[in-house]
């Protein structure tokens, strides 16, 4: 590859890799690829480049196609499983028992059901990521790590990095390369028309957007790029957090949701998908607009879909064959994406998953009901954990998955603060979706676009808050 030979060139020249990062930060920050600070996170007075890397990484053409053509059925089965109570109960009966957490959600989703929904609308904002596993032939094959229903972020700010490692590709004279870098700059509209979508319908001109936001708002300037969307087509959008919203938020006639005297058309989730986002009286609150009128994205069937339990339910043979009963084209494009995932769920084949995991630890990882990275474990820590809870119901909390081998890359990480150095990395796609659904129908079923994200291969888990993923763009070959 063209770029991995520069970098090896560059090895030996410090200066010129200085300078190229130093353009690179500089035109990340021209072009607003910005973000704050972990050590001002509510503030706007210092913000930084936000972290990217040097070069884009390569990335077969055939399976970047090859997720963007999957990803509306990503969305209608993420919709169906949200729509199919029988399902959702009988998936996660091993995981409520044993997860604190999935058992709360499931608690709010059984009232609701109890209750009969009030809103027939659904906004879906989803990702779908994924990595490419490294073939014994050298080719390499799209596998999915999960699909985020709930907060899938990741675009924004860096809307416009293809601009910065166009630049860069250029100036190192890779200038046919820097043509293979596809765009990125409808994501942020794309993601926004869905919830444009579902505040029309809703049917009430003067009714609000509601944004759910973090306590620790580092991400403001992301939401902002959404907001901005939304307002240019004369949307008001509002941000609360979950505690102004417990303590403001109340039901009127028909189950209006209202805060400050605004009635919300549609409330937007970008926090409370993980334990620590909630208290008792945030429970409450998420409980409160659950119930409500307002349009939800996700609402709390559409987050549970998205668990891991799911997604390793869905991989059980005749299991897809059921969300799409006569169309097995799009279950076989579903499943090429699955790599093996296993039950955790006391019984044999539980205990075999166990005996599996144990034998061969680095074949696997062990993943929690948990969002946000940082929370699975690989290898030893692996052994660490089933031994512990093998005997016991609690490891239904788990499920366990085939461990994939991506492709690696050299690289260079910039970030603030992380010294300049050629690294050995890998990357992960992750493909934006975009529905939405009024009663039966589906009124919006697209694909805004793709993001990459890429850490070093030192790591096991990523996330970009976690200090450990940067952004990225793909060099399609
Ligand atoms: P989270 O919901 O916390 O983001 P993920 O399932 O996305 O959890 O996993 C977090 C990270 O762990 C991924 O971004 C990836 O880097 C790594 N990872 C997850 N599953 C696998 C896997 N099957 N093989 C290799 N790495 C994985
Ligand atoms: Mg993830």
């Amino acid at each position: 590859m063209a770029t991995e030979a520069f970098l090896q060139q560059l090895m030996t020249n410090p200066d010129r890799l200085n300078s190229l990062a130093e353009d690179a930060k500089e035109l990340a920050l021209f072009h607003g690829i910005i973000t704050r600070t972990h050590e001002t996170p509510n503030s706007s007075e210092v913000v930084t480049y936000f972290p990217v890397t040097l070069f884009p990484t390569p990335v077969p053409k055939a399976a970047f196609l090859q997720a963007l053509a999957v990803q509306t059925h990503y969305n209608t089965l993420v919709d169906k499983i949200s729509q199919d109570p029988d399902f959702l109960e009988e998936a996660l009966t091993g995981t409520i028992q044993a997860d604190d957490f999935t058992a709360r959600l499931f608690g709010i989703y059984r009232q609701v059901q109890q209750e009969g929904r009030a809103q027939s609308i659904v906004v879906g904002l989803n990702r779908s990521d994924y990595m490419l596993d490294q073939r014994d032939d050298g080719t390499v094959s799209l596998k999915q790590i999960e699909i985020n229903t709930i907060s899938a972020a990741g675009f924004g700010t860096t809307d416009h990095l293809p601009v910065v490692h166009r630049h860069t590709l250029k100036s190192v004279g890779l200038l046919k390369e820097s043509e293979s870098i596809p765009d990125t700059n409808s994501i942020t509209p794309g993601m926004s028309a869905a919830l444009a979508k579902g505040w029309e319908l809703y049917g009430q001109p003067k009714a609000v957007i509601l944004f759910l936001v973090e306590d620790v708002q580092i991400s403001r300037l992301t939401h902002l790029c959404m907001e901005k969307e939304l307002w240019n087509r004369n949307i008001p959008v509002i941000r609360r957090r979950f505690e102004e919203v417990s303590r403001r938020a109340s039901l009127g006639d028909d189950k209006k949701l209202f805060i400050d005297g605004l009635e919300v058309a549609v409330v937007y989730f970008r926090y409370g998908y993980m334990p620590d986002n909630y208290t008792e009286e945030t429970w409450d609150a998420r409980l409160l607009m659950e119930r409500s009128l307002a349009v939800k994205c996700p609402d709390i069937s559409t987050h549970l879909a998205g668990t891991k339990k799911v997604q390793q339910v869905l991989a059980k043979p005749g299991v897809l064959e059921k969300f799409f009963p006569g169309q097995p084209q799009i279950v076989e494009q579903i499943r090429a994406t699955f790599t093996g995932l296993y039950t955790l769920d006391m019984g044999p084949e539980g205990d075999q998953a166990v005996a599996m995991a144990l034998a061969i630890p680095d074949k696997f990882v062990l993943k929690p009901q948990r969002e946000g990275g940082g929370n699975n474990y690989f290898g030893e820590d692996i052994v660490r954990v089933l031994q512990e809870v093998k005997s016991e119901k609690r490891r239904a909390a788990y499920i366990l998955m085939d461990r994939i081998r991506p492709r690696t890359d050299l690289n260079v990480l910039l970030r603030r603060g992380l010294p300049l150095k050629i690294t050995s990395v890998c990357c992960e796609l992750g493909i934006c979706g975009a529905y939405v659904r009024h009663g039966e129908e589906m009124v919006l079923n697209e694909v805004p676009g793709h993001i990459l994200r890429t850490k070093s291969i030192e790591h096991n888990d990523a996330g970009i808050l976690a200090g450990v993923s940067v952004s990225d763009n793909p060099l399609i070959s």
